[in-house]
């Protein structure tokens, strides 16, 4: 086996030892290295150039090339490349500030590296709560069916995508999930408000069923993103939210996708008033991408139940790279290009201004529901819209590959959910222009209207 790789053959000619994610093992899905970014868009090798409508992975909030973050990145390492928070360095102690203010109370944070540590160690924090506060039954996690919380055994766990786990399972003990409030194919009838309040109904109930004493938290994004783009009324998360209290079970806001100005506010609880989540976890969007980092914020009650006091009360949790200097230096940069831009007001009136015209879909008789929040949209595709039945695979695949031909690439969501993987997913950087956006309307549009 040769390291060096001859770049003069085509990708698909390649020798390569890459084991890629989510990779169907077809030779197709490997024609494509990626080698530079600028704004929203990135170009290949062989020099295509791809307006990256969902932002990576759902995380670069302030798009491609930031010659600012690189310097912020570099400054950082040249001053101080590493060290641990099992002591302190100033970037860190600076973004934990940073993100007690942008949250609206005080909260403790705890870095880590990625979004699915960051619910790990949300997990390990909420049991450790209830044990050192007179509650130690207090160990049941509770998440929604269609969530994704990550690709961990813990945060797995609370994935309540069957195709996600069925090959992986057991998953950990002690996780349970309940019915999303998804309004387009809810067994309920009323309102799309009247059917969220159900599903909040039945969050209560399983509560009570299970015991109150035995159930330490509800994990939940504010909009459930990966598992298709479902946007519950707010009354929903303000009563998941009462339900939390009520039973004395913590609230984990999983904000990896919704942070950082993705759904038009800079956290996505904040467009339901009066919902202060218990522990917060964020990622992606922190650092736009640029360095990994994660962040598990704690409301500042209950990170007294951590305090050690002559009593042997810490958190045992460690992560070596957790809080890398560089990666909070670049976080605190990213920061203030979201505020300095004035992004999370931009992300509003764009999204109502252009990518709204996007609903305009609606009349094609493939398209059930469009839904959006911010630069975070969802399309259903139902193949018959009284029944409902999901578009095939086939055909959703043939919408993101002529998109992709035509220089945008979307998502779909990704091989998760029973009964199809029927609903696009448009989630372009925050930063993108009035002309990206018009690209990218003209393009799923013209493809769909194409079909
Ligand atoms: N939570 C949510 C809502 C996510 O979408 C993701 C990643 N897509 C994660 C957690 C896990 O993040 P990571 O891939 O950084 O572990």
């Amino acid at each position: 086996m040769k390291a060096e790789v001859d770049m003069n053959k085509g990708v698909a000619e390649r020798e390569s030892h890459l084991w890629n994610a989510m990779h169907k093992h077809d030779p197709d899905a490997k024609k494509m290295v990626a080698v530079s970014g600028e704004g929203s868009w990135f170009k290949d090798e062989e020099g295509n150039a791809y307006l990256d409508g969902v932002s990576g992975l759902w995380c670069l909030n302030v798009g491609y090339g930031r010659q600012e973050i690189v310097d912020a990145a570099a400054e950082q390492m040249k001053k101080l490349s590493y060290f641990p928070l099992t002591m302190n360095h100033q970037p860190a102690i600076q973004l934990a500030n940073k993100i007690s203010e942008l949250l609206g109370a005080a909260y403790q944070t705890f870095f880590s590296n990625s979004g699915s540590e960051a619910n790990e160690t949300a997990f390990k924090i909420a049991r450790q709560y209830h044990m050192q506060t007179g509650n130690p039954g207090k160990y049941k996690f509770i998440s929604r069916y269609r969530a994704y919380h990550g690709s961990t055994m813990g945060a797995m766990s609370a994935t309540a995508q069957a195709n996600r786990r069925v090959k992986y399972d057991p998953s950990a003990p002690g996780f349970l999930h309940v019915a999303p409030p998804y309004s387009y194919r809810s067994l309920y009838s009323g309102t799309p408000e009247e059917k969220d309040l159900r599903a909040a109904d039945e969050l209560e109930e399983m509560i009570q069923w299970e015991g109150e004493e035995t159930v330490a938290a509800v994990i939940m994004e504010p909009f459930i993103s990966g598992g298709g783009v479902i946007i519950p009324s707010m009354k929903y998360i303000q009563r998941v939210a009462d339900i939390c209290q009520k039973y004395h079970v913590l609230l984990i806001m999983d904000e990896v996708v919704a942070g950082f100005g993705r759904t038009g506010k800079m956290f996505g609880f904040k467009h339901a008033a009066g919902v202060q989540p218990d522990i917060v976890t964020m990622a992606k969007g922190l650092t736009s991408g640029y360095l990994p980092l994660a962040a598990t914020a704690v409301k500042a009650e209950i990170y007294e139940a951590f305090k050690t006091e002559g009593k042997d009360n810490h958190l045992r949790h460690v992560s070596t790279y957790g809080g890398h200097p560089a990666a909070c230096a670049v976080g605190l940069k990213n920061i203030e290009i979201i505020e300095n831009e004035n992004i999370v007001n931009r992300v509003n009136e764009l999204g109502e201004s252009k990518l709204i015209e996007l609903h305009d879909l609606m009349n094609h008789d493939n398209v059930g529901e469009v839904r959006q929040v911010g630069f975070l949209l969802g399309l259903e595709m139902v193949a018959d819209k009284v029944t409902k039945e999901p578009l095939s695979d086939a055909k959703m695949g043939e919408i993101v590959g002529r998109c992709k031909q035509k220089g945008l690439i979307i998502g779909k969501n990704g091989d998760t959910v029973p009964g199809g993987n029927n609903i696009l997913i448009i989630a372009p950087p925050l930063t993108s222009t009035e002309e990206d956006l018009d690209f990218i309307i003209e393009t799923v549009s013209s493809v769909i209207h194409s079909m």
